[in-house]
């Protein structure tokens, strides 16, 4: 591993974090929760100064960001958030680099956390990976050949728009009954109130949930048929109760004639799968 001195960056619906790397070595965190109704700028009014005192106080050799919402690669700009405001094609990767004055690569975060599971984390060794995050919305990334595929407009792996009922509640997306309409944090609370962490205590609940959670990765497992799916996001920390309920329900609707395997695990970095994938952006490993 190379020696590179690298901040990483993980910018998410409910939370955002900073970290740097030494080598292979996360030598400094920090987390804050996200302001959703303060948007962009709420954002950026918090994150300017961390990267101000940070970048003083530490030789840095390059940045990676990985951005909770589409971002367009090839042209390295936010493309939107359909979760928080003024994010619109937005050059994120220029406003840092100005305040860092090193080199910035931005990826969507489910394209960091497959790259940072992959190299780091519960994908090691499994190719095709497929990463999801679980959390305030959903998101996919993927990995084949060892490399992160984005697909030819950077639109590759999101899961989360895939009908699961055709028939459901709207998605912000316009459609309806999308799996992340169904299945992610914001939607949980809006739906059950109460958070997604409470809700899968309750084995009734989960049950019901993994039929929808399912129909999402199935589509996933007949695509891609990948070595491993690991799941992130704050509601894959519900551990056996969520994974094993999930489990069966996979087994379950795969047809019988497949022989696709159906391994689905948790990620293994919790909150920093993103921020480890950033910084393998940041070193173009990835
Ligand atoms: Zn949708």
């Amino acid at each position: 591993m190379t020696e590179q001195t690298t901040l990483a960056i993980d910018i998410g619906g409910t939370k955002f974090t900073v970290a740097i790397f030494r080598s292979d070595k996360m030598v400094r965190r920090e987390s804050r929760a996200t302001n959703r109704e303060g948007g962009r700028e709420w954002l950026l009014a918090e994150l300017a100064p961390l990267l101000r005192s940070w970048s003083r106080e530490t030789a840095l050799d390059n940045c990676g960001i990985g951005f909770g919402g589409p971002v367009d690669f090839a042209r390295q700009i936010v493309a939107t958030s359909t979760h928080v405001g003024g994010w619109r094609d937005f050059d994120l990767v220029q406003v840092v680099r100005q305040i860092v004055g090193v080199p910035v690569v931005m990826d969507n975060d489910a394209n960091a956390g497959v790259a940072g599971e992959f190299l780091f984390g519960a994908g090691r060794g499994c190719d095709p990976l497929f990463y999801m995050t679980l959390s305030t919305g959903i998101g996919g990334g993927v990995i084949v050949n060892g490399r992160v595929l984005r697909g030819v407009d950077s639109w590759a792996g999101e899961v989360g728009h895939v009908n699961v009922r055709p028939d459901g509640p709207a998605c912000l997306c316009g459609s309806n009954g999308c799996l992340e309409r169904m299945c992610c944090g914001l939607w949980l609370e809006h739906d059950h109130g109460s958070s997604a962490r409470e809700l899968m205590q309750h084995p009734e609940f989960v049950r019901e949930y993994v039929v929808d959670l399912a129909r999402g990765l199935k589509t996933v497992l007949m695509i891609l048929n990948p070595a491993r799916i690991v799941i992130g996001g704050g509601i894959a920390k519900s551990g056996p109760a969520l994974f094993d309920p999930l489990d069966r329900e996979l087994r379950k609707q795969m047809p019988a004639w497949s022989r696709a395997r159906t391994d689905v695990a948790p990620a293994a970095l919790g909150d920093d799968s993103v921020v480890y994938g950033a910084m393998a952006l940041a070193r173009r490993i990835m």
